[in-house]
């Protein structure tokens, strides 16, 4: 099973009677030789590298407004280094020709197209005065991109489910074949189906692939409470830069972040569940105006330090919690220990960083209450928690920090917020953040 591979592969190893009687503090980041053997020091060195991507993407082939070929463009130029294709319940991987007036796209993208790829790279051909082009395959595409080392195509799938009006969208990525939505009699369901099936196909072929709950709160379809339970599943979007998935959440819908620390209260508390990690992408349908109000790229993204470009390796890095995600900051190194978590910024001039450590002590309060709206009725939403979930243990302004362990947590995290707006935001006046992912504390190991 991926969930116990995960878990394993993550949880550091055991606790020293000198590490249970550390206090929280906050010490300058200096000498890491004391560091113990088991630490995982995330930060570029010799053969490892941070390699920048995103897992979210939509083109013609689905609802997106661009071709393949055009949008593996803009995301080489804008310094990715690899890109999953995600379109809805399709791979690009058979013939298919389109109406280029009426695709989503129309001329001005077919234009764009002939213009960045010369010299008969576009097919094209006339019937009925209709002018059609030939939508690229994966394939074909990823044979003129790829480059070793230098960037990577994968192709993937949005499975997109629904529960009665509740949308379940999860992405595959690596696949081989179309996972075909399995649907199911509840979304927690409609969730362990999906990803069952992925894990089926992955056992049956051998070839490594990852799923990821998408955007929570997009037509708030998932819950905490719904995704908690789910085995073999161990990320979800706490950022889609899509403007319509509510990362924020509402008055009655609790945000992604606060979804995230429910669930990894209750995986790390109780349920015995390996953490939840939390991904950062950007849900691109709409590559012309940039920047809009539209869903478009270069918004939300993953940065995962591995030792090669390869759909393996990254998804192996992955799996045991060796990326973080960002929607603009860039971390130098992220050490975790059983002494606790370190975070060290990139630091930009003229930017100002708040470094955050977040999480949950053993024996939290975990009673929690229906959401009610104005008539008294219970709103399909996130329940409500106590505080003790989620706290902020200490925030400290700086490009460096960290946090030590007291001897009672479940996990920690770091989010580091910046000063400066993001240039392009998802949702009005949004900063520039990074999320790592949460490391399991002494109280859960
Ligand atoms: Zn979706
Ligand atoms: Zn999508």
């Amino acid at each position: 099973m991926l969930a116990e591979k995960s878990g394993q592969s993550w949880r550091p190893l055991l606790l020293s009677t000198a590490v249970t009687l550390a206090l929280l503090s906050l010490i300058a980041l200096s000498d890491r030789s004391s560091a113990p053997a088991n630490a995982q020091t995330l930060q570029a060195t010799g053969p490892l590298k941070w390699y920048r991507g995103n897992l979210h993407t939509h083109s013609l082939w689905s609802d997106g407004d661009d071709y393949l070929e055009s949008i593996a463009l803009w995301y080489r130029d804008h310094n990715y280094d690899f890109l999953g294709f995600t379109d809805h319940n399709v791979l690009a991987d058979k013939e298919r020709w389109i109406d280029v007036e009426k695709s989503k796209g129309k001329q001005q993208a077919f234009e764009k197209l002939k213009q960045q790829f010369p010299n008969g790279w576009v097919e094209e051909r006339k019937t009925e005065d209709k002018l059609e082009t030939r939508l690229k395959t994966f394939r074909e595409v990823a044979d003129r991109f790829n480059e070793p080392g230098k960037y990577l195509l994968i192709q993937g799938e949005e499975v997109s489910d629904a529960f009665q009006k509740f949308p379940v969208h999860m992405n595959a990525n690596n696949v081989k074949e179309l996972v075909v939505p399995r649907h199911g009699g509840s979304v927690a369901e409609t969730i362990q189906n999906n990803t069952d099936a992925l894990i089926a196909q992955r056992e049956r072929t051998g070839q490594p692939m990852m799923i990821h709950l998408n955007h929570p709160n997009f037509g708030y379809g998932v819950t905490a409470e719904d995704l908690m339970r789910i085995r073999g599943e161990n990320f979800f979007e706490v950022y889609n830069g899509h403007p319509g998935v509510n990362n924020s959440g509402s008055k009655e819908h609790a945000s992604t972040e606060r979804i995230w620390d429910i669930i990894n209260s209750f995986r790390l508390g109780e349920l015995q569940l390996p953490p939840l990690f939390g991904l950062g992408t950007d849900d691109g349908h709409a590559y012309h105006n940039i920047p809009s109000r539209a869903s478009e790229p270069g918004r939300g993204w993953v940065m995962v330090l591995t030792d090669s470009l390869t759909p393996e390796k990254l998804i192996a890095a992955m799996e045991a919690g060796r990326f973080y995600s960002s929607s603009g900051v860039t971390l130098n190194c992220v050490t975790s220990s059983t002494e606790g978590l370190e975070v060290s910024i990139k630091a930009d001039a003229d930017v100002t960083y708040s470094i955050e450590f977040i999480g949950t002590r053993r024996g939290f309060d975990s009673k929690s209450e229906p959401v009610l709206d104005k008539e008294g009725q219970e709103v399909r939403a996130t329940r409500r928690y106590s505080d003790d979930i989620g706290k902020v243990f200490c925030r400290i302004d700086g490009h460096a920090a960290k946090y030590c362990f007291q001897g009672d947590e479940l996990y920690v995290r770091a989010r580091i917020m910046s000063s400066r707006k993001h240039p392009n935001p998802s949702e009005v006046g949004e900063l520039e953040r990074a999320w790592t992912q949460p490391i399991i504390g002494p109280a859960a190991r």
